[in-house]
């Protein structure tokens, strides 16, 4: 069969697929807002129920329902899972200012890109799969949830136990911004931390004090020197605050850092080395706490050999895929720790995610649903 031919059903539905793609860019959905969250996992889970799928919604008091759609394939294999989100970064009315929106090729929109495109290339494979008379190669998990953009707290377990039972995990985020599927991913920290000190008269007894905004000023340059680029670790002591007022020595000060390494070991060498901070200012108190809240996804050799399929099989589209890595975190870095060799970045190419200038390429939507499309026939 020509292996293009759910490209051609999509190009030449496209209109359909677009205006399905606003609607589901105009129902705002930012991570935590619940009522709109399930709101929107209600309309998913109907779409998915008309493809075939038996959809399951998972309640979670925590935040917006996550939905896990299962499409039935060959008795006996393995799932492949495919994973996704319909939360965003954006608040409530960004569409007001940002309206969806065709430009030349471009499409534009809060969240267009990451990653409501994505929902419509899962509906367009499978609809192509049943007006074509295809069918996937193994049965087919789909997971959706609502709190990718904050850390995935909430659906972490969900995440880990699907792949543990899956044959590997196509995850449908967006690529590089060449198009290159992501193969590695740093693992992710989050560290809090608090300096104590003692409080006193800045004018009338200042030895009586111990400043916690000093001490901290020490902690962050040594939390700085942790930096290893080269390596691929990084450290970034993003927020800090501290004090009440000038004429006071400050009892209390905060920093919150942000971490990443390409490696289950670098990602432990800087938790054993945050858990270490001392202080170096008599009468201080140095507390941290946090740590990799996202494992590395490291291109393990499974990996290698997943990519190298799925551009074997891009080539017989016409797609020469390439691979490359980011300092970005996803699910797919928990797919791939609980065990699923992990493809990522398989949704359509644009650009802007998180930013006012968030597109999605028009022309690649038909391209990436028919890679999906193909990627779950022949893997
Ligand atoms: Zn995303």
């Amino acid at each position: 069969m020509n292996p293009n031919a759910v490209r051609s059903f999509v190009d030449a539905r496209l209109e359909g697929y677009l205006a399905e793609l606003k609607g589901l860019v105009e129902h705002e959905s930012p991570s935590g807002d619940k009522p709109r969250l399930d709101a929107l996992a209600g309309k998913i889970a109907a779409r998915w129920g008309g493809l075939g799928g038996v959809v399951e919604r998972v309640a979670n008091e925590g935040g917006g329902d996550h939905l896990v759609g299962r499409f039935p394939g060959p008795a006996g294999e393995r799932p492949a899972l495919v994973v996704g989100h319909f939360d965003t970064v954006w608040p409530v009315g960004t569409i007001d200012r940002m309206p969806f929106r065709r430009d030349g090729g471009r499409l534009r929109g809060p969240g267009v890109y990451d990653m409501k495109a994505s929902l419509v290339l899962v509906a367009a494979a499978f609809e192509a799969f049943a007006a074509l008379g295809l069918a996937p190669r193994r049965p087919v998990t789909v997971v959706f949830t609502s709190d990718e953009e904050v850390g995935s707290t909430t659906s972490r377990g969900l995440i880990e136990a699907l792949a543990r039972e899956s044959a590997h995990a196509l995850v449908l985020e967006p690529p590089l911004a060449d198009g290159s599927l992501k193969t590695a991913r740093k693992g992710v920290g989050r560290f809090a931390v608090e300096v104590e000190g003692r409080a006193a008269h800045a004018g009338v007894a200042p030895e009586l004090g111990a400043s916690a905004v000093v001490e901290l000023a020490h902690q962050i340059l040594k939390i700085h020197a942790l930096n290893d680029p080269a390596a691929g670790t990084t450290v970034n002591v993003g927020t800090v605050a501290g004090g009440t007022t000038p004429n006071v020595v400050p009892a209390r000060a905060w920093a919150q850092v942000d971490a990443r390494a390409v490696t289950a070991a670098g990602a432990e060498a800087l938790e054993v080395a945050m858990a270490g901070l001392a202080a170096v200012t008599p009468g201080t108190r140095v507390k941290v706490a946090g740590g990799f809240n996202r494992p590395a996804m490291e291109r393990t050799p499974a990996i290698a050999a997943l990519f190298e399929r799925a551009r074997g099989v891009g080539e017989a589209l016409g797609l020469a895929l390439t691979e490359g890595a980011t300092g970005g975190g996803s699910d797919g870095n928990f797919t791939a720790a609980a065990g699923a060799p992990t493809l990522d970045g398989l949704g359509a190419l644009g650009g802007g995610a998180h930013a006012d200038d968030e597109h999605v390429l028009v022309d690649t939507i038909p391209e990436r649903a028919a890679l999906l499309a193909a990627l779950l026939m022949e893997i």
